[in-house]
């Protein structure tokens, strides 16, 4: 598959900085070790970029959800503006970057991105804030796939993120060159079969679009394509719609086999069905016999190779 140069945000602390308000980190391993292989990874700690020093203070989110205030625990010194302040300048920072995903620390008051606990006046706590500096660049790069840590441990969330942070890079690339109708049918086409994997309706949908793009001025359509490709993608998959996706596949080569091999492949997809094996099993298969008749159409398919084999992603899906 082709390489793309992917840049992603992370909270510094999941890098082994000891940038946490302990003095301490929290490394992760899969994001240092094994993704750190394919990204070069852009580090923000918004608590120490606004000045307030390692170690520190606790805080949390007060007040109203939607716009709280970050306080330390047992001061209540408000450090909401100086944070506030950082995110406005690292977020134009950011812009320049041509980030292709973030990867944030799970509850933090700054970093989280669901679920941050939110403090009312009696001091009770409800799980329903974002944190100050996610929440901004949330709402300024909303296409842009964006995940915690914690989440990444599930197999089928990892595999989803690090497939939408290639789409997403692609599609940059593509709106970088310029969204021409004749490039973004192709971009749609090699995309079919991932597409389907996750939506085949919000698919036709995207079709009926590339159908009428003469009616729009590029820049629409770009915004409109890019905003609907990115939340197919954010799709669950299921065991399903794979097996959908795998039997559409077949169909380009299935005749063409003998009756023993196609009693193989079939069987081979049912075990999938059947959860007894998982998806890299009835697709390296298929790989086969795409690259022994030479299938164009499916060679060419983002959904055989959406991200690099190494990361075996879909050894756990
Ligand atoms: S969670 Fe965010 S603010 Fe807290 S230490 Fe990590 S990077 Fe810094």
């Amino acid at each position: 598959m082709t390489t793309l140069a992917l840049r992603l945000g992370i909270s510094r602390c999941l890098l082994g900085d000891e940038v946490r308000f302990d003095g301490g980190h929290k490394r992760d391993g899969f994001l240092t070790d094994v993704l750190g292989q394919y990204v070069e990874w852009v580090p923000v700690c918004p608590e120490v970029e606004a000045g307030l020093g390692t170690p520190r203070e606790a805080m949390r989110l007060i007040g109203d959800p939607q716009h709280p205030r970050l306080v330390t625990s047992k001061s209540g010194t408000d450090h909401t503006s100086a944070v506030e302040k950082m995110t406005e300048n690292r977020i134009k920072e950011l812009k320049e970057l041509d980030l292709s995903g973030y990867v944030f620390k799970k509850g933090s008051p700054s970093c989280g991105i669901e679920r941050v606990r939110v403090y009312d006046e009696q001091g009770m706590p409800n799980r329903s804030g974002v944190g100050l500096f996610a929440r901004v660049f949330i709402e300024q790069f909303p296409l842009i796939p964006v995940e915690e840590e914690g989440r990444l441990c599930d197999a089928p969330l990892r595999e989803n993120f690090i497939e939408r942070v290639f789409c997403y890079r692609r599609w940059q690339d593509l709106v970088q060159r310029g969204v021409t109708r004749q490039a973004l049918v192709q971009f749609h086409t090699i995309h079919k079969y991932l597409l389907m994997a996750h939506s085949p309706q919000q698919y036709q949908v995207l079709g009926r679009l590339v159908g009428e793009a003469a009616r729009y001025q590029p820049k629409e359509l770009a915004r409109l394509y890019g905003d609907l490709f990115m939340n197919t993608l954010a799709v669950k998959t299921t065991v399903h719609k794979h097996v959908n996706v795998l039997q559409h596949i077949l169909g380009y080569f299935k005749e063409r086999l003998g009756a023993e091999e196609k009693a193989e492949l079939l069987g081979v997809v049912d075990d999938y069905h059947q959860a007894l094996t998982p998806l890299v099993v009835p697709l390296t298969l298929i790989k086969h016999y795409v690259r022994r008749f030479d299938v164009s159409y499916i060679r060419d398919q983002v959904y055989l190779n959406p991200h690099p084999k190494e990361l075996m992603l879909r050894n756990h899906v």
